[in-house]
């Protein structure tokens, strides 16, 4: 029965929240946990946020965070900063939404400012009601490209890529050269993250490394990221805003590198 009068002194703070992950992480017996369950930020990840040696490197921010904040993983005995690292992109973003929504709540004041004519666009975002797209257990994730133009190696051309998605320690590796050049980052995380090229040997491709991407028609490049965009697993953090100043659509991301300490 309810009692009243020690409702107030018996209610206990919600200390932990458990989540089912996009993806989930699989261990070296080939186990897979999806089972993720997390704390809320405190004074603790404040101090990691304003940590010099992380403002470089969001990749290592967010290993950091979550190794802090991740209480469990399915039934993983313990949670190294490996493992942190080696979660998939599309799953870390998940609980770094997961984490910003159990610490300061669902809704996101987001400004966009529209490419055409530049009005800055306030948004007050609900984080709960972005969409995720699950994967089945028991396969590893793999997205197929073809490629229009390909690529042309030893006399014969490559036209079919096969990518797995980012992990945490792929965020990390590149974070230097994306923060010197946004795009030579992404052709080293492309590189990272093709496990298959055609007819071409693993070492070929990956001997060659970001050169094939360098080579790539622009085309070819667009329908690697509309193939990734459209087939990763994850939450859905791109969304269109149509502009209040000139009515244009545009297609924006969330930030996760600011989201987190709201003003
Ligand atoms: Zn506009």
């Amino acid at each position: 029965m309810f009692q009243y009068a020690e409702a107030h002194k018996t209610v206990k703070r919600q200390k932990e929240f458990t989540f089912t992950l996009p993806i989930g992480y699989r261990d070296e017996d080939g186990n897979l946990h999806r089972e993720a369950t997390l704390r809320k930020m405190t004074g603790r990840e404040e101090e990691v946020l304003a940590e010099p040696m992380y403002a470089n490197n969001g990749g290592k921010l967010v290993t950091q965070l979550l190794y802090n904040c991740l209480l469990r993983l399915g039934t993983l005995p313990n949670i190294t900063r490996e493992v942190v690292s080696n979660l998939y992109s599309p799953d870390r973003n998940f609980l770094l939404v997961k984490l910003r929504t159990i610490t300061f709540g669902p809704e996101l004041q987001a400004n966009y400012t529209c490419s055409s004519c530049g009005t800055l666009n306030y948004v007050l975002e609900d984080l709960d009601s972005l969409p995720v797209k699950n994967w089945e257990d028991g396969e590893d994730v793999e997205i197929e490209v073809e490629l229009e133009d390909g690529y042309e190696d030893k006399g014969v051309v490559h036209t079919h890529m096969v990518f797995r998605p980012p992990r945490g320690e792929d965020e990390e590796k590149i974070a230097d050269i994306a923060k010197r050049n946004i795009v030579k980052g992404k052709n080293a995380l492309l590189t990272r993250c093709l496990k298959k090229f055609g007819e071409m040997e693993t070492y070929r491709f990956q001997g060659l490394g970001t050169i094939i991407f360098e080579e790539l028609t622009l085309k070819d490049r667009r329908k690697i990221d509309e193939s990734l965009e459209k087939n990763m697993p994850g939450i859905e953090l791109s969304r269109e805003i149509q502009c209040v100043g000139c009515g244009k659509t545009n297609r924006v991301d969330i930030d996760l590198e600011n989201f987190l300490y709201p003003e």
